[in-house]
């Protein structure tokens, strides 16, 4: 069966004898490769500070605690998403309150936010939702005209772009996942860029204990609240390896799901999904609304492929639904939802054969 995710790790003779070089240094710990890393990620966002941590979870923790977010505030966000993205805003004793999607991309929606916004509102998590990057210009209008932080969970938006600019430059705080199943995998890890230079200072102590690392223990006083949430030099050494080819990966899930896009569209008992204007997608699942979704997957997976909605929409989980509401767009959007393969693995061939039983119906 085609699969809908594979894990990307580059070839063994570029891999093993880094990997080996640092299993036997003497240093594995957050050091030097750390830092190299940093540097690399900072390059191909463009703009911001790195800060490395071992999740994306993590990444997300760090950038509530930074906006500010305390217990008894309110986080607006979206249900469209992993658990991940909502969980955090309960492990700093916030509350969720949801803003519904747009149905054409199943990204949060800026009108939705704007209802949403309250005096309780501390942050906005907004969810490029498999890839497709949201709809930046509006969110920054709702964000400036109430001067509330956005944060952006880009999980799934490595390499997205928005008026030609990558993901990683539009909001004060962007979340990247590498974790095992992410375009680029470190085998876990994630990092958060941010854009002020202070706030990132924090974010280092936060990463460590609340100790910086440039004093030494005994000159070190901790004031704040701090975590173990550093990146090692091990998992450095494989995000290092795997940013020299990260272009070019991209660049086989852009050209595969752009040509899903051109074939499959207009065709009977489907939609495929709409972006903003300006944006480009990094395609990590691609997408679609399709007609009565168990017969599809079901359809598929005779074929040989596979194809599921992944997701749970997180206002089913009990513990997340802080305050029930109705999302109109969401009921319909996640109702035909369903993510057909897309990726590196996949070849224009798959494409033609995926795209000829979609046209023999379900
Ligand atoms: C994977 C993911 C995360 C969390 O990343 P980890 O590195 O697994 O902690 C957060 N948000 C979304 C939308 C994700 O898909």
């Amino acid at each position: 069966m085609l699969p809908l995710i594979k894990t990307y790790i580059p070839p063994r003779e570029d891999l093993m004898p880094k990997i080996e070089e640092v299993l036997y240094s003497g240093y594995i710990a957050q050091g030097e490769v750390v830092e190299n890393f940093e540097r690399k990620f900072e390059e191909f966002i463009g703009s911001g500070y790195t800060l490395s941590l071992n999740s994306g979870t993590a990444a997300l923790h760090i950038a509530l605690i930074l906006a500010g977010v305390k217990e008894g505030d309110e986080v607006i966000s979206t249900a469209m998403t992993a658990e991940p993205t909502n969980v955090v805003i309960k492990m700093v004793g916030a509350k969720v309150r949801w803003a519904d999607v747009d149905y054409e991309t199943g990204n949060i929606s800026a009108k939705a936010i704007e209802s949403a916004i309250n005096e309780k509102t501390k942050a906005i998590i907004v969810v490029d939702y498999a890839g497709t990057p949201v709809d930046v210009n509006s969110i920054q209008q709702v964000s400036l005209k109430y001067n509330i932080p956005v944060i952006e969970d880009a999980a799934h938006a490595l390499g997205t772009t928005y008026n030609g600019k990558k993901t990683g430059n539009h909001f004060p705080f962007t979340v990247f996942s590498f974790q095992a199943i992410k375009h680029l995998t470190t085998i876990d890890g994630g990092a958060l860029q941010i854009q002020d230079k202070e706030l990132y200072e924090k974010g280092k102590l936060i990463r460590w204990f609340g100790l910086d690392k440039k004093l030494s223990r005994l000159d070190n006083d901790i004031q704040i609240q701090g975590f173990k949430y550093h990146m090692n030099n091990v998992n450095a050494t494989i995000g290092l390896v795997q940013l020299e080819t990260i272009e070019d990966l991209l660049q086989q899930y852009r050209t595969i799901g752009k040509y899903l896009d051109v074939k499959l569209k207009g065709l009977s008992g489907l939609e495929t999904v709409v972006h903003y204007p300006d944006s480009e997608s990094s395609y990590w699942l691609y997408t679609l609304k399709v007609d009565r979704r168990d017969d599809f997957i079901k359809m598929m997976a005779d074929n040989g492929f596979m194809a599921s909605e992944i997701h749970k929409r997180n206002d089913l989980h009990t513990y997340l639904n802080d305050y029930p509401a109705e999302m109109p767009n969401l009921d319909k959007f996640y109702s035909r939802l369903v993510h057909i393969p897309c990726g590196w693995w996949v070849t224009l061939e798959d494409c033609d054969n995926m795209i000829d039983v979609i046209k023999k119906g379900w």
